[in-house]
């Protein structure tokens, strides 16, 4: 098959679909590799990375479009990308089509095969092409929150760890799913206070197992969140619901009565977050306070680590590409469930049940 990987144009968008390393196993495997010119400098891979692993290099989007059979990005395709689409050609990467209706006419118009990362399924019940991101932001959750705890940024001025002779910072996790357990894993290294909060009494069965003795879990409901987080220095947000917004679970007056200086990270943002106090913040400018409580609420957390993001999302996406560039895409679909979930458009019709609710449209 032939496999075209164009740079990503999306604002602030660092990450590329395919690594050098996953070219290198796609085109061992007999396939063609088209990757846009410099599509890789954002995670500081070169052109010539990627010709030494067996791409071809061309010049525009509009070249790899046009002369490849699968189109691997990370980010959903902009309109410009999406024109260039045309009947029977798969597109493999994240589309989050429920909130974007001028996204799902233009897959619709263009009869193309589109198959999103994020509908993709597994048998623990697990999103597979969703957890690296997850791992990702689980753990940077709690970079950002050291720092919020700085005081250049507003914090109190405390170190998570403490040292010998001062108590280390006491951090809740609410939510104890991918995000909170890299989170978790990432506190107990530095050698916080964690606390993890979950309502599945399961999952806290299997934090407890994974942890040991280096973490307390707490079961979630009004009385308990409301003890830990009015103690805790640093909180962070880590819940979802799958496929509703998140619970507010973390009320105005809960913030308004945390001790000053101390800091949320609300990594379910994208969701809506569950700090009722919660906006999206960017990168740029990453977080705010409210009632001496610092915020952070970036809603796209992965991409400041563009590199990390894009190699742990590959090790997640490669035996998929190779699959589908093996088998072509009606064999590789028929041949699994969990893949065919991840089928949200083909010629012409929305296949997604949640994407046609969000938007109204016959399934
Ligand atoms: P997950 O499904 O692995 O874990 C979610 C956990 O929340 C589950 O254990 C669930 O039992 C728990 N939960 C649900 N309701 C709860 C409640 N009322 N109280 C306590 N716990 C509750 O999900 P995940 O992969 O860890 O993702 C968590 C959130 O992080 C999602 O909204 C995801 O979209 C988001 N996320 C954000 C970024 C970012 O850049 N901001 C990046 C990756 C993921």
């Amino acid at each position: 098959m032939i496999i075209g990987v164009p740079k990503e144009i999306k604002v602030h968008e660092y990450r590329v679909g395919m690594t050098p390393a996953s070219v290198k196993e796609v085109t061992s495997a007999g396939h063609t590799v088209y990757i846009q010119q410099s599509a890789g400098q954002g995670i500081a891979c070169s052109d010539q990375e990627y010709i030494d692993a067996g791409a071809v290099i061309l010049a525009t989007a509009e070249e790899v479009f046009a002369q490849s059979e699968m189109i691997v990005k990370v980010k959903e395709p902009l309109a410009v990308e999406r024109a260039m689409l045309r009947p029977d050609q798969l597109l493999f990467t994240y589309l989050h089509l429920a909130p974007d209706p001028a996204q799902t006419q233009d897959l619709i118009n263009s009869k193309a095969v589109c198959i999103a990362y994020e509908t993709v399924t597994s048998d623990n019940g697990s999103l597979p092409l969703l957890a690296p991101m997850s791992e990702v932001a689980g753990r940077m959750s709690i970079q950002a929150g050291a720092a919020c705890l700085e005081k250049s940024h507003g914090g109190v001025g405390l170190l998570l760890g403490g040292v010998a002779g001062v108590a280390p910072a006491k951090v809740v996790i609410i939510g104890g799913g991918v995000v909170g357990c890299n989170a978790a894993q990432m506190a107990i290294g530095l050698g916080a206070d964690t606390t993890i909060v979950d309502n599945n009494i399961d999952t806290l069965r299997k934090v407890n197992a994974q942890f040991g003795s280096t973490i307390k879990t707490a079961y979630s409901n009004k009385y308990n969140l409301e003890s830990l987080v009015l103690d805790a220095d640093l909180v962070v947000g880590g819940v979802l619901i799958p496929g509703a917004a998140a619970p507010k679970l973390v009320s105005a007056d809960m913030i308004k009565k945390m001790r000053a200086g101390s800091a949320v990270v609300d990594v379910a943002i994208d969701q809506g977050g569950c700090f009722e106090t919660s906006k999206a913040t960017t990168h740029s400018d990453p977080t705010y306070i409210i009632d001496d409580v610092v915020h952070y609420c970036v809603a796209n957390m992965p991409g400041a680590v563009a590199r990390t993001s894009a190699f742990a999302l590959n090790n997640a996406t490669l035996p998929y590409i190779l699959r589908l560039a093996k088998l072509g895409y009606k064999e590789a679909l028929l041949a699994d469930d969990h893949l065919k979930n991840g089928l949200n458009v083909i010629h012409g019709k929305v296949t997604n049940l949640s994407v046609c609710e969000s938007l109204n449209i016959p399934y």
